[in-house]
């Protein structure tokens, strides 16, 4: 199971302007996505793939189960104790960080959360996940 994290972004403000931001976010409910990112991110996860959610009514870049293909839907991922609200640092240390080279252009949900701070994104000691 995947998210996509990144590490400061450009957003489009409703006057059309585009703005800085230098937070790290958490992308979810990725309804669209340039092809060179979504190459890279499933290089690197496969499972990671544009599905439809009769739950959400929308289409977007879900998680996908391994064994049977059935959608794993974004409303869990970043919840409380859930894979990608961890409580503490060594919770947060086990999540693996994988980067994407390239830009990635999105339309998409962002969520802002502290755990995302014990993220070393370049530290080669982050250990793999399962
Ligand atoms: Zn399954």
């Amino acid at each position: 199971m995947s998210c996509v994290l990144v590490d400061g972004y450009d957003e489009q403000l409703d006057d059309g302007e585009w703005e800085r931001r230098e937070e790290r976010t958490l992308l979810s409910y990725i309804e669209s996505i340039n092809a060179e990112a979504a190459t890279g991110i499933s290089a690197i996860a496969p499972w990671m793939k544009m599905g439809r959610s009769e739950t959400a009514d929308t289409s977007y870049l879900a998680n996908h189960c391994e064994a049977c293909g059935a959608l794993q839907g974004d409303w869990f991922l970043s919840k409380l104790d859930h894979a990608f609200f961890p409580q503490d640092l060594e919770a947060a240390r086990r999540l693996a960080v994988r980067p994407v080279a390239g830009h990635i252009n999105v339309e998409a949900s962002l969520s802002w959360s502290s755990w995302h701070d014990w993220l070393a994104l370049n530290d080669s000691d982050v250990r793999p996940s399962d």
